[in-house]
């Protein structure tokens, strides 16, 4: 308990963070109240307005600032061009790929893998949404970039045999990733190259 009431909750909150224990919450309070108080309230501002307004959006499932409106990524005009649809398990995986600059076209994030014993099935994943897609916008192909676990496998080859049925061209990801890794773990140039030599599903 420290002197203050308010300082007690502050290091309770803060171990909500992964990786963050009573040491480090009570370590990082008293920076906050020593040396950064400014900086400290934008911070709590940024991840209050975050956790309030983000949504999924509706046409990729990634992350969007207005509940219902389309995100950054597929409000670009540019992308629509190129008719092509990555598909990928988490968030930061998008994050993963634009950061290496080898991917031009649209996403679709799937939030997991199919895990039945999860009770994770093809509707928790949203994949009614990418159906829709593959049958209203002119898609030329869909790339499948789950990771290369079990799940991951699965995952992509139940989404590759709902590709085809529109035929459309559906490739997965290929060398450099490594087993079991996730996307985000791997450098940009490996994903480049995974990327550049994906292979016909
Ligand atoms: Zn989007």
């Amino acid at each position: 308990m420290s002197s203050s009431n308010l300082l007690d909750k502050m290091i309770e909150a803060l171990q909500v963070m992964p990786g963050i224990g009573p040491v480090s919450a009570t370590r990082i309070a008293y920076y906050l109240l020593d040396r950064k108080r400014t900086e400290g309230l934008l911070m709590t501002k940024a991840v209050d307005e975050a956790l309030s307004n983000i949504s999924l959006c509706p046409i990729c499932r990634n992350y969007t600032d207005v509940e219902n409106e389309p995100c950054q990524l597929c409000s670009n005009a540019r992308r629509k061009e190129k008719h092509s649809i990555c598909v990928v398990e988490t968030p930061s995986d998008v994050m993963a790929i634009e950061a290496s600059a080898s991917y031009q076209g649209n996403y679709f994030v799937l939030h997991g893998h199919l895990s039945p014993l999860d009770g994770i099935g093809p509707h928790e994943l949203g994949l009614e949404y990418l159906k829709d897609r593959l049958s209203q916008e002119r898609i030329e192909e869909v790339i499948i970039a789950t990771s290369h676990t079990v799940e991951g496998d699965v995952t992509a080859s139940y989404i590759a045999s709902m590709v085809k049925k529109f035929d459309i061209r559906v490739s997965r990801i290929a060398t450099g990733v490594p087993l079991g890794g996730e996307l985000g773990s791997v450098d940009g140039n490996t994903l480049a190259l995974s990327l550049n030599y994906r292979r016909d599903m």
